[in-house]
């Protein structure tokens, strides 16, 4: 018995040493471990021994099967291991290698303009304020001395959403009316309200549906033009630089007696004449004008005491200037190519 099972042993260790992956070892533990292989056969060559022998050789035999046990386990963990490392050495990741490359574009330079106009006239005190896009007529032109069938309505194309009553803002003018009306003819108010509003314009480069405008108001005892210069002045310079002059010119709009467009002068070319300022010259980029009195009046104001001024950029003719873009339609497209090239173009 002793000799079968050295020679068992024999054979097992050696067909071990030819053993090169877990395979090979599972087909060979199936060979001689299963119930009616080599090593469980040992046993049967107990069955005719007396009570002591068997003892003794049964001892022997389950040493030795705990032993080939164990030879297969410490093979089967070095296996295993082996092929976890050719697991991980195989998906490593590389840190030191060059990411993907993400595309980004730029902020929106009509989102800029308006951010920095907000900073700008809150740093002269100014309140930034906002009203809703969808809008009574009311409020969008009757209370701006606009009535029903004045033929001044037919300059904004507006969208009206329901009877004649409501309609999305054909100008943020509305937000002014809301908050002259919430001053009750007793407060100054000193606001800008820059936000969307909305024409049905035919688009092409120089005319969008949708677009940003920044208006001001300013309502206090003892105002006058000359205030409304010297805001309006300030700003251009602080978008422009500081060498932008500006100019008056008269104009008429109902919500306002009297009545400008204010011109800049021309960013490209210095004043001498180009494409942009055609050729005079000067770019115009602003309609302002004094708070009319029927304005002042149907919002709680006595127009014998309180004065203001009103003032109205569009965000979308200013990031072109500022941008140089000759299409304003690019600047809401949301194509990276273009917007990563924002910055570059600035012109001042
Ligand atoms: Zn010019």
């Amino acid at each position: 018995m002793k000799d079968k099972i050295e020679a068992l042993r024999k054979r097992i260790e050696e067909r071990l040493n030819e053993v090169k992956d877990l395979n090979n070892l599972n087909e060979l533990k199936n060979e001689y471990l299963s119930k009616k292989g080599p090593v469980s056969e040992l046993s049967n060559g107990l069955r005719d021994m007396d009570v002591d022998k068997k003892k003794e050789f049964g001892k022997l035999i389950t040493d030795f099967r705990n032993d080939v046990y164990s030879k297969f386990e410490a093979l089967k963990e070095k296996y295993e291991l082996e092929e976890l490392n050719r697991k991980l050495e195989k998906e490593k990741i590389d840190i030191s290698m060059p990411g993907l490359d993400i595309q980004s574009g730029s902020p929106c330079i009509e989102e800029k303009i308006l951010e920095e106009a907000e900073d700008f006239f809150m740093s002269l005190g100014y309140d930034v304020v906002e009203g809703p896009e969808i809008e009574l007529d009311k409020y969008n032109f009757e209370m701006l001395n606009l009535p029903k069938e004045h033929p001044a309505r037919d300059a904004q194309d507006t969208y009206y959403l329901k009877d004649e009553e409501i309609l999305l803002r054909s100008q943020t003018s509305p937000v002014q009316v809301r908050a002259m009306l919430e001053g009750k003819g007793e407060k100054p108010i000193r606001i800008i309200c820059p936000g969307k509003v909305y024409r049905k314009e035919d688009i092409n480069p120089t005319h969008e549906q949708e677009f940003d405008q920044i208006e001001g108001l300013v309502i206090d005892k003892n105002i006058s033009l000359s205030d409304l210069k010297g805001t309006v002045d300030a700003y251009v310079k602080h978008v422009f630089g500081k060498d932008t002059e500006t100019r008056f010119r008269p104009s008429y709009y109902p919500f306002t007696e009297p009545s400008v467009e204010i011109d800049m002068s021309c960013i490209y070319c210095d004043g001498s004449g180009c494409n942009m300022c055609k050729p005079k010259g000067w770019i115009t980029i602003c309609g302002a004008g004094m708070v009319h009195p029927n304005v002042l009046r149907m919002c709680g104001y006595d127009p014998d005491k309180w004065q203001g001024f009103a003032f109205g950029f569009g965000a979308l003719r200013l990031a072109m200037l500022k941008y140089n873009m000759d299409d304003m339609r690019i600047i809401h497209e949301n194509d990276l190519r273009e917007t990563e090239n924002f910055d570059r173009k600035e012109v001042k």
